[in-house]
């Protein structure tokens, strides 16, 4: 099965991709994830990304699809994916679409996780993140079970840099300007299913596998 998550920075995207993800055993695939793993490890492309990443602006197509595309190689892949982050823009799904298509495959569902922009801004100010292992909370929505610290690895969690108010609205002009278009492009492929995000996580959860069964 491969899936594609589609909706704005903060509507509930990773959080379902994760059980998504472990509900059927593939992997989950987050590109932001990537960047801030790399990041954190100081490599060339992590250094690279940051310079948009803080801005709340996209990185750079030709950088983000390369870094996507192989990661699918990996034999994990075989078997389906859920991606999250990833694509952003119509050249990326262009690129995806390309990829598949060259050993005979394409997506399945693309879930649009629709969330208004108001919300958005209230679970983006209360995110709290691990970026150890990706794991995130949400102080009011989903807290960790000790304050300040990761339920899976006791890390510290961090207010991600793009996650405060300056950033969000930034992100938000980038998702209608570059991302939302993919809804349309989706749905002419005929694998666009949506969902209420604003629903509490557990029953957008239920809701998508009803979709995907
Ligand atoms: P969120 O989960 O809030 O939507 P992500 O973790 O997916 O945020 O992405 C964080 C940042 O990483 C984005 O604002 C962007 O700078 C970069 N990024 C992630 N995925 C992509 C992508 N597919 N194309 C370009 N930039 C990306
Ligand atoms: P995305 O990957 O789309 O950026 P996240 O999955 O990181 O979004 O969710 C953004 C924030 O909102 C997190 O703090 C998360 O705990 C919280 N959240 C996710 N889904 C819901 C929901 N259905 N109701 C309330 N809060 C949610
Ligand atoms: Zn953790």
């Amino acid at each position: 099965m491969k899936i594609i998550m589609l909706g704005p920075p903060g509507a509930g995207k990773g959080t379902q991709a994760k059980r998504i993800a472990g509900f059927y055993g593939i992997p989950h695939i987050s590109t932001g994830d990537i960047f801030r793993a790399n990041l954190k490890g100081g490599t060339p492309l992590g250094m690279e990304a940051k310079k948009y990443m803080d801005q709340g602006l996209l990185v750079p197509d030709d950088v983000t699809v390369a870094m996507l595309l192989k990661r699918l190689e990996e034999p994990d892949c075989a078997k389906g994916f859920v991606l999250d982050g990833f694509p952003r823009t119509i050249p990326q799904a262009e690129s995806l679409k390309e990829a598949l298509a060259a050993s005979g495959k394409h997506i399945d569902f693309a879930i649009n996780v629709d969330v208004p922009d108001e919300v958005i801004i209230d679970r983006m100010g209360g995110r709290r993140a691990c970026v150890s292992c990706g794991s995130t909370y949400h102080i009011a929505y989903s807290p960790p079970k000790t304050e300040g610290r990761c339920d899976v690895c006791g890390e510290a969690l961090i207010q991600r840099d793009d996650d405060k108010p300056e950033t969000v609205g930034k992100r938000l002009d980038v998702y209608h300007e570059q991302t939302h278009p993919l809804i349309e492009y989706y749905e002419k492929d005929d694998v666009l299913d949506n969902v209420d995000g604003t629903r509490p996580m557990d029953e957008v959860f239920d809701h998508i596998i009803e979709l995907l069964s």
